[in-house]
């Protein structure tokens, strides 16, 4: 097997993972909570959980070699006031990895703090959209391949986004969807739930004129700027383009949703100045969505710049929509003079 196909087959591996065991944990919030009576300690657990079994399995499978760039560090774990948080950390990550032990386990979640100097690097999101996952909806696990600054995998776990449109994405689907996406081949959809199933090949048609827009964006309002998403819309609707029915989803499951067709547009418009986006929360959606055909840039449409460490330094917010939809969005952002300083 190639280099590359060892990558993707391991990405995959760790992910489907780290679905199913971030899944077990929301469905069992309130126990989590109770255990460690702190509310926020169902999305600790499962942040942790997951990191530790995405840096075990790449680890494994690809070597001692393997950098990671992760959100997460195991400094709170290891403090002996947060045991209770350790101990459920631990019995979520031995349902699929039983003989890991506490201190491979921290060891494993520490293989995240490698740094970005290197020619290829990995990048995860142990947990994107922690709002979502308590919230109990959309949540992502996100981990991708960055070789030169370039993303060129990117494997997605949406444990709880439905593969049928006419399902509601604020609710937990049983299966949920991955996304596999290898640049210049394409992406695929798989159900999160059964790793021999077919992928489905994702390709989304460009948007035509006089089609209603649907613009997909964060839950939380301070994520992305509401009033200029509103101005955009109404602008594009005095040209003749109308906006359909907008969409809020947490977590990089709106670049899925948008390259598989469901939306035509992610905006992320920035609330305040100043905010670097980090590669964490774009790497595999932004390679899910391009292979798919959309246009991922920021909102002057520059390309997502992966050269500058942790964050996106060169970059403001997010544009992805297919190409037609991109253009009117880069037209009008520039008509209303939106991220000008
Ligand atoms: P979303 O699920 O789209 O709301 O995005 C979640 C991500 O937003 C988190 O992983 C944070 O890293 C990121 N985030 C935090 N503060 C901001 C902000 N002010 N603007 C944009 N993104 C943010
Ligand atoms: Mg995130």
């Amino acid at each position: 097997m190639s280099h590359e196909t060892d990558r993707v087959e391991a990405a995959r591996e760790a992910v489907r993972l780290a679905c199913a065991v971030t899944k077990q944990v929301q469905a069992a919030l309130d126990d989590v909570r109770a255990i460690t009576k702190d509310d926020k300690s169902p999305v600790t657990v499962a942040d942790y959980a997951s990191q530790a079994i995405v840096g075990h399995i790449l680890r494994e499978r690809l070597g001692e070699g393997v950098v990671l760039v992760a959100e997460e560090a195991s400094a709170f774990l290891r403090d002996d006031d947060n045991a209770a948080h350790r101990d459920a950390t631990l019995a979520a990550v031995q349902e699929v990895l039983p003989e890991l032990d506490a201190d491979a386990m921290l060891e494993a979640i520490d293989i995240g703090s490698g740094d970005t100097h290197h020619g290829g690097f990995w990048t995860l999101d142990p947990v994107d959209g922690t709002k979502g996952f308590l919230r109990n909806q959309q949540y992502a696990i996100a981990l991708a391949y960055v070789e030169r600054g370039t993303p060129t995998i990117g494997v997605m776990g949406c444990p709880n986004l439905p593969a049928d449109f006419s399902e509601p994405l604020d609710a937990p689907d049983k299966h949920g969807c991955v996304y596999v996406a290898i640049k210049g081949e394409g992406v695929w959809q798989y159900p999160a739930d059964n790793d021999r199933a077919d992928g489905t090949h994702i390709k989304r048609l460009d948007h035509a004129k006089g089609e209603a827009i649907s613009v997909c964006a964060s839950v939380e309002k301070a994520h992305s700027n509401v009033s200029d998403t509103d101005r955009i819309l109404e602008y594009l609707a005095a040209q003749g383009e109308p906006a359909g029915e907008p969409t809020r989803l947490d977590s990089q499951a709106k670049y899925a949703v948008t390259g598989r067709g469901q939306a035509d547009a992610y905006l992320r418009l920035p609330t305040r100045k100043g905010y670097v986006e980090r590669i964490w929360d774009h790497a595999a959606g932004c390679l899910v969505a391009s292979e798919a055909g959309c246009f991922v840039t920021d909102i002057h449409g520059k390309a997502l710049d992966f050269t500058h460490g942790r964050g996106l330094e060169k970059n403001k917010g997010v544009v992805c929509a297919p190409p037609r939809v991109h253009g009117l969005m880069m037209g009008a952002i520039e008509a209303l003079g939106i991220g000008g300083e």
